[in-house]
């Protein structure tokens, strides 16, 4: 069975007793769907989250950022070692939010994804054009630079990262690429992963930017749109169930 991949970003936002109610809710819902389904908690999050989602497999654990270094004296820092021991599954690398307020730049993602994959956690690496930039029209070269960068480093290794495309324009706007911009963008993503990898056909490219319960399916329906990374809607155990249904009407039977 081929399924999406449904990824919570949860940012900055939680407390220990919403976790627990909004995990609960999601656990419960997502019985019998058929979709792969993750959650990214703030770090702090992590231990009850790891706690909360033992002795199960239908909902992995994600962090939302990883330090470029291995270890030593960066304070405030956490390394892709120390996730692993809370049992990290995903680790969302090159966030805009970071690139924007934290100024990750290219080859600092692509360290990360370096960090990440040593340490055997699967990178989700965002790549997205700002609106000047689509207004420009450079939309693809941008996204092909972001992940050039990461495919330089990581060379074949590139096979084992998940891949989203997250418009920065529409990332908590409330506007969604349409679903052929989307899928346009995807094709030029997975088509750059081939010259790359022989494997780049089960990598998986997710599509991010207010991806909703009214617009999950005919977004997810795309050929090369293989999930979604959801921000608020995430937080809302109505709302992450309803882009999960439709995400697992979308599996197919590989
Ligand atoms: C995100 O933060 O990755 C995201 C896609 O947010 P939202 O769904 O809120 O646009």
């Amino acid at each position: 069975m081929q399924k999406k991949l449904i990824v919570g970003n949860w940012k900055m936002n939680g407390s220990l007793a919403a976790n627990q109610a909004l995990v609960r809710g999601v656990l419960d819902g997502l019985k019998g769907l058929q979709v792969n389904a993750a959650v990214c908690a703030p770090n702090v999050y992590l231990p009850q989250m790891q706690a909360m989602l033992q002795d199960q497999r239908a909902l992995d654990l994600g962090a939302q950022d990883v330090s470029l270094h291995e270890q030593g004296a960066y304070t405030g820092e956490i390394s892709a070692d120390m996730l692993r021991e809370f049992g990290i599954r995903y680790v969302i690398v090159g966030h805009s939010e970071r690139r924007q307020y934290h100024g990750e730049q290219d080859p600092h993602v692509a360290l990360k994804v370096q960090r990440a994959l040593h340490a055997g956690i699967t990178p989700i690496v965002c790549v997205g054009e700002t609106l000047a930039e689509r207004r420009e029209g450079r939309t693809e070269e941008v996204v092909k630079r972001q992940l050039a960068a990461v495919i330089h480093v990581n060379g074949h290794c590139i096979s084992e990262v998940v891949l989203a495309y997250e418009p920065v324009w529409a990332i908590g706007t409330g506007l969604t690429a349409t679903p052929e911009e989307a899928q346009q963008v995807h094709s030029v993503l997975r088509k750059q992963l081939k010259a790359a990898t022989e494997q780049a056909q089960r990598i998986a490219i997710v599509y991010g930017g207010s991806m909703n319960a009214s617009n999950a399916l005919t977004l997810l329906k795309q050929p090369d749109i293989d999930g979604g990374l959801i921000g608020g809607a995430a937080l809302k155990v109505s709302d992450f169930l309803a882009i999960m249904a439709a995400a697992s009407q979308c599996a197919t039977a590989s």
